[in-house]
């Protein structure tokens, strides 16, 4: 796609004219204890932060960013996200869904644009269901087919995957690999009875309160959910 190469092309330049690279301190690591050297991490890294050293991976600090792709689809879960690790996305799922798990939507949603749309929305004092328990990611690509099981298995009513409005997206192809993530997703959750209703995506720019709000009311009465509201 025109746009992604032009993104790729934009920050592959900031290195380039600044003379430097700034190491953000939101990165990737791996652990090879259980790799089984299936290269999807590095084929799929958006940035060429992972390199294949003798089919184990290996990840350039220097060049991650931190988007939490490579984690999320990691088939042996070697890799973790500094500060967006398993186990902290795992506790605050847990913690979110502890009383009355079905009368709320969990709500993942990126650093970015998505989360500027739910800021903007706030700051207008929309009205609009309180049910959502947001769960801040980088990118949407950081949410793993398994926190939505987890939110399903822990009952909660429904599970919202926000994240920047296409063809943008703060880590490139962030927002493409999780919309296809979802897919995948869904195919999963048919076969294994799980409702596909209950699981919900939307693709936001940092000025779309609105169609948070929408979301957020449509998805509510789909559901069948007492809108809660703010306390
Ligand atoms: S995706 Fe996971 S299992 Fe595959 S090579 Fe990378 S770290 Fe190893
Ligand atoms: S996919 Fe994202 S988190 Fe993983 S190494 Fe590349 S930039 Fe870093």
């Amino acid at each position: 796609m025109r746009e992604e190469a032009l993104g790729a092309a934009m920050r592959a330049s900031i290195p380039m004219t600044k003379g430097f690279v700034e190491a953000e301190g939101i990165v990737a690591k791996v652990d090879l204890t259980d790799c089984s050297q299936c290269g999807l991490c590095w084929k799929n890294c958006p940035f060429g932060a992972i390199e294949d050293i003798d089919k184990n991976p290996h990840i350039i600090e220097a060049l991650c960013k931190g988007c939490g792709l490579c984690a999320a689809d990691c088939p042996k879960e070697c890799i973790q996200i500094v500060h967006y690790g398993d186990d902290q996305i795992a506790a605050q799922i847990e913690a979110a869904l502890e009383e009355k798990p079905e009368e709320k939507i969990i709500a993942f949603v990126c650093h970015w644009c998505a989360l500027g749309a739910v800021d903007i929305a706030g700051v207008g004092r929309s009205e609009h269901p309180a049910n959502a328990r947001i769960i801040r990611v980088m990118c949407s690509a950081r949410v793993a087919q398994k926190y939505v099981i987890d939110c399903f298995d822990r009952g909660a009513a429904g599970v919202l995957v926000a994240g920047c409005e296409f063809p943008t997206c703060h880590y490139i192809t962030g927002n493409y690999k999780c919309s296809d993530r979802l897919v995948r997703l869904r195919k999963k959750m048919e076969k294994k009875g799980y409702d596909t209703g209950r699981l919900w995506e939307v693709w936001l720019s940092a000025s779309m309160g609105p169609k948070w709000v929408a979301t957020m009311k449509e998805m509510t009465e789909a559901l069948g959910l007492v809108p809660a509201r703010k306390s």
